[in-house]
């Protein structure tokens, strides 16, 4: 069976741990879209781990981790990060790269960062991954796929084409130094070696994989929220964050994703900018910062501090919409527990009126929050197994939630280990 785990929100909410937890019944875990522009943190027996490229199920022995088309792919960074986790102890993961992912080449990383510079304060707050300009030349078919890097005389070809294009933009947009085809070649060739020992016709191993019945996980990057279509675009990543997009990013039939596990947050942290109806600030938002996730709401790309808000409904309630949700993850619970009051976002008041349904862009600049304030636990329920063993209050909170954002939430997480969640 095939189920997709993806993020309600602005990303963060925590798919690394329950991808992780999921990954110890399953076969196969994919990542599907995105780069190495954003991370996972997991915390397991060999400790704690900042993945980037690696999907979240590499710690175990009898699952393979794939690399799928979606993805854009950099290769060293992907090398390093196995050198990384197989340095602290762990086995070395079986992995397998669709020979149909693209690679982001070290001038889209500088074309990112040359127009981060450009922009100056309009800048989009981009990680400088290259991300964007990947994703851009992917869609000008201009990127370099896995299978065409085995091809020197292809690779020439491509590489003078993107030359005579990116060099207009770096003498006269950007006026740096050009690009030089024969680095482009060479570049290339030192990534096929990297890359051969893991290359693999990936939507022909999974049909295989869907029809012997193996238990396959779809890991997702970032949430709805930065989805290019249905984001907060512009302030949005470059490829698409949901389920629906696993079967494309995956290579298989998009009736095969049988469960949509949708990671939702019991507050809310974004990075970059961008649209945040109930963000906080100040010395309110110090604290949940500090208290939140494990060992605090910073990047863990980036280091960045991230922008901290409360619970927001009309948010969540469309994330799960568009990914989709058959089963809500509710994640960072425990976070709450210092709080006497809770303060909950279940509408958005747009020229006077109040709406929950989370509208485009244009409008939701308008938005104001709307508020209403449920009782803290004041205890620690980190620990606990069973649903009904968390305090009364905890335990409305969850079903004020749930309520509001109409999709059932059969999971609660309360502790950053994979052994920390309540199945309800
Ligand atoms: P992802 O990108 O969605 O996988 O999320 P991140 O890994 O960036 O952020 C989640 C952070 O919260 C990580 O530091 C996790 O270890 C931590 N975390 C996940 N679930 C919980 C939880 O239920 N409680 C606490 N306190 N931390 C959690």
């Amino acid at each position: 069976m095939v189920k997709a785990v993806v993020g309600a929100n602005w990303g963060d909410e925590g798919k690394g741990k329950i991808t992780d937890m999921l990954a110890e019944k399953a076969d196969i875990i994919i990542r599907f879209q995105g780069g190495a522009n954003a991370g996972h943190t997991i915390v397991n027996d060999y400790g704690k781990f900042a993945l980037h490229t690696l999907p979240s199920g590499c710690f175990y022995n009898h699952t393979t981790s794939i690399i799928g088309n979606g993805v854009a792919l950099n290769i060293p960074i992907l090398i390093d990060e196995i050198k990384s986790i197989t340095d602290k102890g762990v086995p070395e993961p079986k992995i397998l790269v669709s020979d149909r992912a693209q690679i982001v080449m070290p001038y889209h990383i500088l074309l990112d960062a040359y127009e981060e510079e450009r922009l100056a304060g309009k800048s989009f707050g981009s990680t400088k991954s290259g991300i964007a300009p990947f994703y851009a030349d992917k869609f000008a078919k201009i990127g370099f796929q896995v299978n065409e890097i085995f091809d020197d005389e292809l690779i020439r070809e491509k590489a003078e084409n993107v030359c005579e294009r990116k060099n207009v933009l770096m003498k006269y947009l950007y006026n740096k130094p050009e690009l030089d085809p024969d680095e482009i070649v060479a570049t290339l060739k030192e990534y096929r070696e990297m890359i051969r020992p893991y290359v693999c016709d990936v939507s022909a191993y999974l049909a295989q994989a869907i029809k012997e019945g193996k238990e396959i996980l779809l890991e997702g990057q970032l949430g709805t929220l930065k989805d290019p279509d249905h984001g907060i675009y512009p302030m949005v990543t470059s490829s698409s964050t949901l389920a629906g997009y696993g079967a494309v990013g995956a290579g298989i039939p998009p009736y095969e994703i049988k469960k949509v596990i949708v990671v939702c947050k019991a507050y809310s942290s974004a990075v970059g900018a961008g649209e945040f109806v109930s963000e906080i600030f100040g010395d309110e938002a110090d604290e949940l910062r500090r208290r939140g996730g494990d060992g605090g709401e910073y990047g863990a790309t980036t280091g960045r501090p991230r922008r901290m808000g409360w619970c927001d409904c009309v948010a969540s309630k469309y994330g799960c919409r568009l990914q989709g949700a058959t089963d809500v993850a509710f994640t960072v619970l425990d976070v709450l527990g210092y709080l006497d009051e809770i303060p909950v976002c279940v509408g958005y008041e747009i020229d006077g009126e109040v709406t929950t349904d989370f509208p485009a862009t244009s409008l939701l600049k308008k938005a104001k929050p709307v508020y209403e304030y449920l009782p803290g636990w004041k205890e620690d329920i980190r620990g606990i197994r069973n649903y009904d063993e968390l305090p009364e209050n905890c335990r409305k909170y969850i079903e004020f939630v749930e309520e509001q954002i109409g999709y059932p939430i059969t999971m609660v997480s309360n502790g950053p280990g994979r052994h920390d969640i309540i199945y309800r």
